[in-house]
């Protein structure tokens, strides 16, 4: 969960800003502040029981709302996705009965102050052991910290931060820190524009990125347009069938000026290369890799090389097509190293391959459900609204189970999720796309960690880490492996 767009202004806005030291924060005079604070170190739930034991079928509905279809997850030896933790302790529909005193006490408290919204902002988990079908949850959660009051473009209000211990038939089973905004709602937002037709999530409110255009003309028009579909399409001259690129008006071979299109297969491979270190460009994170790429069909394209560190690139790399979304008016061929999922050496550096996920109505709700959240502001587009938000978002716990799903994809089956820390920045509004990325920032042994980004139409949605323990026998295999032909110069 997170904050909203600035309708008014069109700036977009992430809690973020508002934990950052520009934001508006009231000093030690702010009495309710001080009063909130005593809280600090209190429980929150004593001995809290899940309402259900770790079953299957909330596993299979968590399952479907993330599109994970990990084995690890279905089958007489199924465990739970590690990234349920909080699911199984959480109230549903008919609320916590663990809570203690402290907890209502202290929310009556930003309840009456007119801070009657919540969303979460941050979730750290570590998992310590896993679930398994049949295991009782219990859990205890302490009141870590209170902040003092601080303006977001949702409205002003109190980041709360408690801490949860998990246990698995009274064993450990995880710890669970979270954050979350106790807000009092900025105006309504209408999603309606003045027209009256209905406002896109993000109209307005996007912040173009600031890669260069490419100049589209006349000649050229055709090339991009295509590129917008996900097709490259490739010039042949219709006298001599002659195949060329990048796209001119007559024929290098005859000169004819009839042409017509054929769309690339995707698979080529690398014919020359730059590893570009400087100058920077603001659109660009050095060092950065440029290819010269030979497509099967013969001709070559200048793309950028991604999903591989730079250094990883070589001459006669097999790579293949994909198309990189850099904001709403911007499709980028680029061409990725042909790894599949676990037969690459995986070290510092190293890309995961990105993964789009469609933000829609039903994947908002159906996470929220199967994550037993049933906050308004994720399936009631009005609540959401009275709430300062331009329309229903995800939650927290779904966007938590898609970064652990899009790491587990990666490290497969055998790999097991150690932690998963993460932090939202702009919410997922229906109707968007949030594309992954995660590249390696440390391997220890069996253990990688992965820095891992969640990009939608108006920036960063979620950035965290995730650790995972990879078994040595499987998926990753030694960093002294290499799966690319070395160059022969
Ligand atoms: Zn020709």
């Amino acid at each position: 969960m997170a904050s909203g767009t600035d309708t008014t202004t069109g700036k977009s806005s992430t809690v973020d800003d508002a934990s950052s030291p520009s934001g508006v924060e009231a000093g030690a005079d702010d009495e309710l502040y001080l009063r909130l604070k005593t809280f600090e170190g209190q429980a929150a739930v004593t001995a809290g029981e899940g309402k259900d034991p770790v079953n299957e079928p909330m596993i299979r509905h968590w399952c479907e709302a993330m599109g994970d279809t990990s084995p690890a997850y279905q089958g007489p030896d199924a465990v739970a996705p590690p990234t349920m933790l909080q699911a199984w302790t959480m109230g549903g529909l008919s609320g916590h009965p663990g809570r203690s005193a402290a907890h209502e006490e202290l929310f009556a408290l930003l309840d009456e102050a007119g801070c009657t919204a919540v969303v979460a902002t941050d979730c750290e988990q570590e998992y310590l052991r896993p679930l398994r079908p049949g295991d009782r949850i219990t859990f205890d959660s302490v009141i870590e910290s209170v902040s003092p009051r601080k303006t977001t473009k949702l409205g002003a209000g109190y980041f709360v931060t408690t801490r949860m211990d998990v246990r698995a038939d009274g064993e450990p089973a995880g710890t669970h820190r979270f954050r979350i905004l106790k807000y009092a709602p900025a105006a309504r937002r209408d999603s309606r524009t003045q027209d009256g037709r209905p406002r896109p999530p993000g109209s307005g409110g996007r912040a173009r990125s600031p890669h260069p255009r490419p100049v589209v003309n006349r000649d050229n028009a055709g090339f991009w347009d295509g590129v917008a579909r996900h097709e490259l399409l490739i010039q042949r001259c219709t006298d001599c069938a002659t195949l060329r690129f990048p796209w001119l008006p007559g024929c290098n071979s005859c000169g004819g000026e009839g042409w017509d299109t054929v769309a690339a297969t995707g698979s080529g491979t690398v014919f020359s290369y730059v590893v570009m270190h400087h100058p920077p460009f603001p659109a660009f994170d050095p060092p950065y890799a440029v290819g010269l790429i030979e497509l099967a069909e013969g001709v070559r394209v200048v793309a950028g090389l991604v999903g591989m560190p730079p250094g990883k690139v070589r001459i006669g790399m097999p790579v293949r097509l994909e198309f990189r979304t850099v904001d709403e008016d911007l499709v980028l061929p680029v061409f990725s190293g042909g790894r599949e999922a676990g037969t690459w050496p995986v070290g510092p550096g190293d890309e995961l391959p990105p993964l789009t996920v469609p933000v829609t109505r039903t994947v908002i709700v159906s996470g929220a459900i199967a994550s037993r959240d049933y906050q308004d502001v994720h399936h009631d587009t009005e609540a959401a609204r009275d709430k300062g938000s331009p329309d229903i978002f995800m939650n927290i716990l779904t966007t938590n189970g898609l970064v652990g799903r899009y790491i587990t994809d990666f490290f497969g089956p055998g790999a097991v999720l150690r932690e998963v820390a993460i932090r939202l920045g702009v919410p997922n509004y229906p109707g968007d796309e949030m594309e992954l990325r995660g590249r390696v920032l440390a391997r220890d042994g069996d253990t990688v960690d992965v820095r891992v980004v969640g990009t939608n139409r108006l920036g960063h949605h979620v950035t965290g880490t995730a650790t995972v323990a990879v078994p040595a026998s499987e998926a990753v295999p030694s960093a002294s492996q290499e799966p690319h032909p070395e160059p022969t110069p």
